[in-house]
C-alpha cells in the first residue's frame, strides 16, 4: 500500500519561520492550501504556526476546510467563474478578481444575501496570467466602486506562475505606485497590496521588497521550505515534510535492455535503453496514476528510478542495500510540489505530529 506521510510539526515550523520573517517587515500572510487540496489537518498545522488567513484556488477545497471547522478568513485565489459567484460569496471571505462582469455578478450575489463581498483587484505586471492591464486600472476601479455589493480591499499581482517573470523592486514598486495612484484619485485607503507568492521571498530576504507591500500568498514555501525563483531551500525550514512510501513487490536480476522489437510504451513514446548488462531491479507499487514520477526522488542511497507505467515504478537497486530493497520492504521517496499536487487526491495520508 502506498502512503503519503505528512509531518505536521515540520509544516507548523515552516509556517512559523515564514510568518515571523514576514511580520518583521510588516507583511501579512495568507497560507495557501491548494497543494494539499484544502486538507484541513495540514491547514490546521499552518494555522498553528501563527498564520491567520488561508487561501485556496478551488471552491470545493474551501468548502472542505469550512466543513472541517476551519474558521479563519479564507480567500479564493483562482479568479471566480461567472457561473459560481453565489458559492464564492457564500464560502469565501475575499476573492481575487480581474473581470468586471464577474465582479458585477459577485456584487449582485452578495446584495441578494445582504452581504458585502471583499475583493482584491489583480493587476498583470507582465506574467500574462490573470490581472487587468495597468492602462485599464482607473476605469476598472471607478466601476468597482459603483458596485454596492463588493468592497475593494486592495490590489494584487501574481508573478512567476505562467511567464516566469521574477518579482523585483521595479515591478512590485510599480504595483505600489498603482495602489497609491488609486488611493489619491479615489480618496480611499487600500487595506492590502498583495505582492505575490513564494517567488517574492528572495526579494524580501534581500531587503528589497517595496515597503508598502503588506501581504503575500505563500504555499510552496510553507509546505516545502523553498522559494520558487530558483527553488533554493529557505534557512531554518524543512524541505521534507512530505514523503511518499511504496512497497517492493518484485526484486530480480534482469538485463537492462528489453528483448524483442521495440514499439510504443504504455504512454505512446518509443523508449530507448542503454545496455548496462545485468542489473538488480525492483518494482514498487506506485505509478503514474499516483503521482508525477519526475517529481519524486528515492531517499535510500543507490536506488535509481528507471521508469514507470500507470501502477509500477521500476528501480535499479544494484548498488543499494540488499536488506532495504527486499520484497516486502518499504521505500521512501521525497516529493516536490508537482508530485504532491498529483498525489494528494488519491493518496492514503498518514499524519505525523513531529
Ligand atoms: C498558487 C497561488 C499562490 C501560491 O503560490 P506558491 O508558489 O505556492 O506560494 C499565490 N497566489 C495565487 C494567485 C496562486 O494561484
Amino acid at each position: 500500500m502506498t502512503a503519503l506521510t505528512i509531518s505536521l510539526g515540520k509544516i507548523t515550523h515552516n509556517a512559523r519561520q515564514l510568518n515571523e520573517l514576514c511580520e518583521q517587515r510588516g507583511i501579512e500572510i495568507s497560507g495557501v492550501t491548494k497543494g494539499v487540496w484544502g486538507d484541513p489537518i495540514v491547514a490546521g498545522a499552518i494555522i498553528d504556526g501563527g498564520i491567520k488567513m488561508l487561501a485556496e484556488s478551488r471552491l470545493e477545497n474551501i468548502s472542505r476546510l469550512r466543513t472541517a471547522g476551519i474558521d479563519c478568513p479564507l480567500w479564493l485565489l483562482r479568479i471566480p467563474a461567472l457561473s459560481e459567484v453565489k458559492q464564492v460569496v457564500a464560502l469565501a471571505d475575499l476573492s481575487l478578481n480581474s473581470e468586471l462582469s464577474v465582479i458585477a455578478a459577485l456584487s449582485e450575489a452578495a446584495l441578494s444575501c445582504n452581504k458585502k463581498h471583499a475583493i482584491i483587484l489583480m493587476v498583470d505586471l507582465g506574467d500574462l496570467r490573470e490581472g487587468i492591464l495597468p492602462e485599464d486600472l482607473f476605469d476598472s476601479v471607478a466601476r468597482i466602486l459603483e458596485f454596492q455589493g463588493v468592497q475593494l480591499m486592495g490590489l494584487g499581482t501574481n508573478l512567476s506562475c505562467y511567464g516566469g517573470v521574477i518579482p523585483t523592486a521595479t515591478n512590485l514598486g510599480q504595483l505600489v505606485t498603482y495602489a497609491e495612484q488609486v488611493e489619491a484619485r479615489f480618496a480611499m485607503k487600500l487595506r492590502y497590496i498583495s505582492g505575490g507568492n513564494s517567488s517574492s521571498l528572495p526579494l524580501l530576504l534581500a531587503g528589497d521588497m517595496p515597503s508598502r507591500i503588506n501581504h503575500l500568498r505563500l504555499g510552496e514555501s510553507i509546505l516545502f521550505g523553498r522559494e520558487t525563483v530558483k527553488r533554493n531551500a529557505l534557512d531554518g525550514t524543512y524541505q521534507d515534510a512530505f514523503l511518499f512510501e511504496a512497497e517492493i513487490i518484485e526484486r530480480k536480476k534482469k538485463g537492462s535492455v528489453p528483448l524483442g522489437k521495440i514499439g510504443e510504451d504504455a504512454f505512446g513514446t518509443i523508449p530507448r535503453f542503454q545496455d548496462r548488462g545485468e542489473r538488480v531491479r525492483a518494482i514498487v507499487n506506485l505509478g503514474r496514476a499516483d503521482t508525477e514520477i519526475a517529481g519524486i526522488v528515492p531517499v535510500a542511497p543507490g536506488v535509481e528510478i528507471l521508469g514507470a507505467s500507470s501502477d509500477h515504478l521500476i528501480l535499479d537497486v544494484t548498488t543499494a542495500s540488499e536488506t532495504q530493497c527486499a520484497v516486502g520492504e518499504k521505500l521512501c521517496f521525497s516529493m516536490n510540489y508537482a508530485a504532491l499536487l498529483r498525489a494528494m487526491p488519491g493518496a492514503c495520508t498518514v499524519y505525523k505530529e513531529t
